[in-house]
């Protein structure tokens, strides 16, 4: 596995970190011991980088995987606060779900632009005063939106970004792929730590897996991707490939990545709109018919089924 430091962050990651949505409720839902086991396969074979977030409830999983290995990875966490209040709730949560006396990377998450930085600055200044503290290591933002990641790049508080990286640039929500790699290649020019999300397309890409992990690994403003992986089998293949490419790649027509997700509605859907609201990607709508997906813009991430008041909502 190679190693790299985090931009400035004098933070060392490997190359292939340890996307942590999909194991947890929002996705795959795997209990504690199956979710820890899948972690600490990726350890054990040198993922020494766990991304994860307030909403995602997968600390539990995390820690016991740290408890089974004995291996403290580096772990970053994100959290929607925009205020002091909240912003010291999750973190506190983070800390005390994890067992840890410090978090090393905390994201502002998904946020859009200057503006939104701009709305969320008390909770940013908390992170600061954590930061100075020993108790967060670096401080930064996740993102769909190119206007956030060249904001970031000229906050000087701001020195992680993880934005949105795959090869269609699905998910992007304010321009291309191309526009996104210019915007990363500028912040990274400027010091600022990267690491990509969903170069699968939440999934929607997976039809063409090779190209994907291909194109993500040849961009050289990246320091580390977080992959999500629901078993061993996708952790065995996912560091292969990250350990030797070339090799891996002539092996992968053999691999059968797993079977598409989707989003489904149940039938007891109440029509509230409220995951219409939560969606950032527009991809729901309500019509006369129900609740409507637009595949083709969906990301497969799931938050939308955190705010359903009737679990309507599954990803399977
Ligand atoms: S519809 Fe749900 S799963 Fe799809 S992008 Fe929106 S929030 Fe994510
Ligand atoms: S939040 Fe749940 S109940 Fe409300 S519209 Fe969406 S799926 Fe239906």
């Amino acid at each position: 596995m190679e190693y790299c430091e985090l931009g400035n962050t004098g933070i060392m990651v490997s190359r292939l970190c340890f996307g942590g949505l999909v194991i947890g409720p929002l996705q795959k839902n795997l209990s504690t011991d199956e979710g820890a086991e899948v972690i600490a396969e990726a350890l054990s074979l040198g993922v020494n980088f766990i991304d994860t977030a307030d909403l995602y409830d997968t600390y539990r999983h995390i820690r016991r995987a740290m408890e089974i290995t004995g291996i403290r990875p580096v772990i970053a966490s994100k959290s929607y606060a925009y205020d002091r209040e909240e912003a010291k709730r999750t973190v506190d949560k983070a800390l005390t779900e994890l067992g840890l006396d410090s978090i090393d990377i905390w994201l502002m998450h998904e946020q859009e632009s200057e503006h939104t930085i701009r709305g969320h600055w008390e909770a940013l200044e908390y992170y600061l005063e954590l930061k100075q503290k020993g108790i967060i290591r670096a401080v930064g933002l996740s993102t769909h939106h190119i206007a956030a990641v060249k904001a970031a790049a000229v906050f000087p508080e701001i020195e992680v970004i993880h934005p949105i990286t795959n090869k269609a640039g699905l998910g992007i929500c304010d321009g291309t792929m191309d526009e996104m790699l210019m915007a990363i290649k500028e912040a990274y020019e400027a010091g600022k730590a990267i690491y990509g999300m969903k170069p699968f397309g939440g999934g929607n890409l997976l039809h063409s897996f090779r190209e994907c992990v291909e194109f993500v690994t040849s961009i050289p403003y990246i320091h580390s991707v977080a992959m999500g992986m629901q078993s061993l089998e996708e952790v065995r293949m996912n560091v292969a490939l990250f350990n030797d490419l070339e090799k891996s790649l002539s092996t992968l027509d053999e691999y059968r990545p797993q079977t598409k997700k989707a989003l489904h509605v149940d039938f007891w859907c109440e029509k509230c709109g409220s995951c219409v609201e939560r969606c950032k990607q527009k991809a729901l709508s309500l019509n006369n018919d129900g609740l409507q997906i637009d595949t083709g813009k969906c990301v497969l991430c799931g938050y939308c089924s955190s705010v359903c008041p009737v679990f309507a909502l599954k990803m399977y």
